[in-house]
């Protein structure tokens, strides 16, 4: 991340907010709901504090090592302790820091709502982790689903819908999802707002608990844009009606859109 655009996007966004826009956005709050004040979207972006910019980085290169090191299909079910033991016994990586892992702890028990994220908290512990017993790899995918109520919907899907739909995403430990949500954050520069509307923060993902991501085969990144909900699959997976979808148009969590993210908790 660069310095200067770094400063340049956090004065942009906390000093020059009118407050002509900021008394709007407060009396649309207290005439409507919170997906109004989504889409209009004039709250101002709230951006990683400047001080945990350099752990955000250095604790993005060692999850990418770790991910690496593990294989991308056992990362999905890593969890915290083991994360610190991989890291910690492999001289390319080297162990978290203190700061480091201080870091790992606040964007795990901080409260998002403070920048617009206002989903269900769905883990209460850093180190909780996913018993093997307790889920099913899925081959040819690199994913795994919880058995029970997922595994039983994936295949239902696959056996009403047919072979072209595939599971994206399934389970992801809490090590994964904080290694997604530190990867949108850097993509955005920082920006939490933008970075929370498209990725539940570490302890907030409905993923950790069963629900899970499908896509159509061959299709690539398109699964993961609003294109997928064009797609015959989608059609089919609509019209055959037992799935639900979690997060729809203008959902309360200000999470957007997600046609692909399969609702079973
Ligand atoms: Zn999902």
């Amino acid at each position: 991340m660069n310095r200067r655009i770094f400063l340049k996007n956090l004065s942009k966004s906390v000093v020059f907010v009118p407050l002509l826009i900021k008394d709007l956005s407060a009396n649309i709050i207290q005439n409507n709901t919170h997906e109004t004040n989504n889409s209009f979207d004039i709250e101002p972006d709230i951006y990683l504090d400047n001080k945990d910019k350099y752990d955000l980085l250095s604790v993005r290169n060692k999850l990418k090592l770790i991910q690496r090191h593990v294989g991308y299909g056992n990362f999905n079910l890593i969890s915290f302790d083991r994360m610190i033991k991989v890291a910690k016994y492999s001289s390319k990586i080297q162990r978290f820091n203190k700061k480091e892992l201080e870091f790992l702890e606040s964007i795990f028990y901080y409260n998002p709502s403070s920048h617009g994220f206002f989903g269900h908290r769905i883990s209460s512990n850093i180190t909780d982790i996913i018993k093997l017993k307790e889920v099913i790899k899925i081959p040819r995918t690199g994913h795994y689903l919880f058995k029970g109520q997922p595994e039983k919907t994936y295949h239902e899907m696959k056996k009403d819908i047919g072979n072209t739909i595939i599971l994206t995403s399934g389970v992801r430990s809490i090590v994964k999802q904080t290694k997604l949500f530190i990867d949108k954050v850097y993509k955005t520069k920082g920006n939490l707002s933008v970075a929370s509307r498209s990725l539940a923060p570490p302890a907030f993902t409905y993923h950790s608990i069963g629900d899970f991501d499908v896509g159509k085969k061959g299709y690539g990144y398109a699964n993961f844009t609003e294109r997928f909900a064009l797609t015959q699959e989608f059609l089919e997976m609509k019209k055959l009606n037992y799935i639900e979808m979690r997060y729809t148009v203008n959902n309360k969590d200000g999470v957007r859109y997600e046609p692909w993210h399969i609702k079973v908790i």
